[in-house]
């Protein structure tokens, strides 16, 4: 499991995530809730080894991976699907399912592809063609693609129904909980509770660099720290 504990990261002076916990467990999707600017997109950078703590720690598995570089992390098994996607748009579907699969042997990248195809068709359809082309909702079905393609125990995912149309939010949702289903442990930021908490296994409530709350998905829905979150009250 991924263990986060009294995470705190400063960029500069401004105190971006100052106490938040957070564990993930293989197979299980945890959400995590809370307004803009709360430090959540920070949380899972710094867990990706794109930020520095200031102090805390993370553990994958049991282990520190504090102060390791990104390439590291992601060796390590945790993978980072991006706020906004990052596809990139002139290289063609294949190609960037390719780059995913970089750090892995090639008979791990051709089974890893096999899989993403699998699991989302519209990218072998869609192979040869440039990524750009793609709708909202498949370019996010991509990057997950991209993500499983280093075949990774966990991966977190920054707002992944950002910009997609409703009946689509579902649908990308449904993707995530396959991805777990698969028994990949998901750490995933959401704007959309209420998508999120359909498919979410354990909730947990960012306020100002803190994490208040975190507690299973039935429960969450009782609660008035998550509700408020609901409504973006920071
Ligand atoms: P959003 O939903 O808007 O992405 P968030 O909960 O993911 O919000 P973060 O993006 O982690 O929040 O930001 C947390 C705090 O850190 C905010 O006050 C933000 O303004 C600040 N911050 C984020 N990135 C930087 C940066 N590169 N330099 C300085 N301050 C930053």
């Amino acid at each position: 499991m991924i263990e986060i504990r009294d995470l705190h990261v400063d960029y500069g002076k401004v105190s971006a995530v100052r106490g938040v916990s957070v564990t993930a467990h293989p197979g299980r999707v945890t959400l995590v809730l809370g307004a803009n600017g709360a430090g959540k997109t920070t949380t899972l950078r710094t867990v990706a080894g794109l930020n520095a703590p200031t102090s805390g720690e993370i553990l994958v598995d049991g282990k520190s991976v504090v102060g390791w570089p990104a390439h590291r992390i992601l060796a390590r098994g945790v993978s980072l699907v991006p706020e906004g996607r990052r596809v990139f748009s002139s290289l063609t579907v294949g190609e960037n399912l390719k780059v995913g699969g970089l750090i892995a042997s090639k008979k791990d990248r051709e089974e890893s592809m096999r899989r993403a195809f699998e699991m989302f068709p519209i990218l072998e359809e869609r192979q040869d063609g440039p990524a750009g082309l793609l709708s909202g909702g498949e370019q996010q079905m991509l990057a997950f693609g991209r993500s499983l393609m280093s075949q990774p125990s966990y991966i977190l995912m920054d707002e992944p129904s950002m910009g997609l149309a409703p009946a689509v939010v579902d649908r990308v949702m449904d993707s995530v909980r396959a991805i777990a289903d698969r028994g990949i442990g998901v750490l995933m930021v959401e704007q959309n509770a209420e998508a999120g908490m359909k498919i979410a296994d354990d909730v947990v409530v960012v306020n100002r660099g803190e994490s208040v709350y975190s507690g299973p998905v039935e429960e969450a829905r009782k609660h008035s720290s998550v509700v408020s979150a609901f409504l973006g009250e920071a």
